[in-house]
């Protein structure tokens, strides 16, 4: 075997040509320098169509590879930027990474799966990656495809006939979704997948939160900026797994900031919807959905009419239950991996481990099959 190929097998990336490998002093790694082959050049990094040339981008850039025994490894090549019809002028894709990925397919699926698998210190020890990293990557691998032709695909692999079979969607209310869905499924009643309800719902909050810090900036109070900053984490959290300090942190925002604290209701009030069964959770969606049109904080009068928007669905999530009990353990375990994920910094890294965990979205480990 050629040493290129060799080199090439050895990092995973047989679809690209090494060109050299050299030792960097600096940065105590081995660095490959690599190109794509002619196929997979000048590919728009979004679509991957071909398209003309733009510019050089930025120049030569480096991606984490895996490990070569004890050594660190990086690809590196040049980045140069398509202009294509749809994205305009984008980064070409390369064929051994994701676009806008600082680490190669490999290192990822590696990371994806060993935080399913591995304690969070195994992951970061084992990799030498920050936990902010590895949830990146988490939410890079979970969504390999977040577009009506993927679900396209998912229903072509399904066939026609089990398409048709299809009683119950549950989906977040995505518009495309919902026209895919009644294409190729007409049976299927779409249900809102509460998760995501319920996720709007802490968007809001947050977004409350963050006026209200401004606001509190803009007028010079420093001290209770601060403390507002500090109150993310009590305020997003269920309030069943609070600290006695996040406990304290919400009984001083009740005290201070009522705007603030109701908003914090509104968003627990909703999620108790999802809890309950039946007429009670209709009826507590009615009652949620007066309060949150007349409560003057314009996030929630928003979410309110959102949720008008997509009644139907969330009223199907809500009569189907999608089997609560079903629901209940998954929210049991994704509890767990609230607990997990704490420091990914974003709830998509959340909802991709999830995802990965109990989608069954895990990618294997490379090189084993
Ligand atoms: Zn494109």
């Amino acid at each position: 075997m050629r040493s290129a190929t060799l080199w090439a097998r050895l990092l995973g990336v047989e679809q690209a040509v090494v060109e050299r490998v050299e030792f960097d002093e600096d940065a105590e790694a081995i660095v490959v320098a690599v190109r794509p082959r002619k196929s997979a050049k000048r590919r728009c990094g979004k679509c991957g169509r071909r398209c003309p040339g733009f510019d050089r981008g930025e120049g030569r850039r480096r991606w984490r590879a895996l490990d070569l025994g004890t050594i660190r490894a990086y690809l590196e090549a040049d980045a140069p930027r398509v202009c294509c019809p749809e994205h305009g002028a984008v980064v070409a894709a390369v064929p051994w990474a994701r676009h806008g990925a600082g680490h190669t397919h490999a290192f990822d699926d590696t990371a994806a799966w060993l935080a399913v698998h591995a304690s969070k210190q195994a992951v970061r020890e084992l990799l030498r990656v920050a936990w902010a990293t590895v949830g990146r990557i988490v939410a890079r691998v979970a969504a390999p495809g977040h577009d009506t032709t993927t679900l396209g695909r998912f229903f072509d692999a399904l066939g026609p006939q089990r398409s048709e079979q299809v009683r119950l969607v549950s989906a977040d209310a995505a518009e495309w979704i919902a026209k895919v869905v009644a294409a190729r499924c007409p049976a299927a009643i779409l249900c809102a997948d509460p998760f995501h309800v319920v996720k709007w719902a802490s968007d809001a909050l947050d977004q409350v939160r963050r006026e209200v810090w401004n606001a509190a900036r803009k007028h010079g109070q420093a001290g209770l900026a601060r403390e507002l900053k500090g109150a993310r984490y009590a305020l997003w959290k269920n309030p069943e797994d609070l600290t006695g300090r996040q406990r304290r942190k919400l009984a001083w925002i009740a005290k201070v900031n009522d705007r603030l604290y109701r908003a914090y209701l509104l968003k627990e009030e909703l999620r108790l919807v999802f809890r309950l069964k039946g007429v009670r959770a209709t009826v507590l969606l009615e009652a949620w959905l007066a309060w949150a049109r007349r409560c003057r904080i314009p996030a929630f009068v928003r979410l309110a009419r959102a949720i008008t928007e997509h009644r139907a669905a969330i009223q199907a999530a809500l009569t189907h239950g999608l089997s609560n009990g079903l629901v209940e353990s998954v929210n049991t375990k994704i509890r767990l991996l609230t607990r997990v994920a704490f420091g990914f910094k974003s709830p998509d890294a959340l909802i991709a481990l999830a995802m990965l965990s109990l989608g069954g979205l895990c990618p294997p480990l490379p090189g084993r099959t």
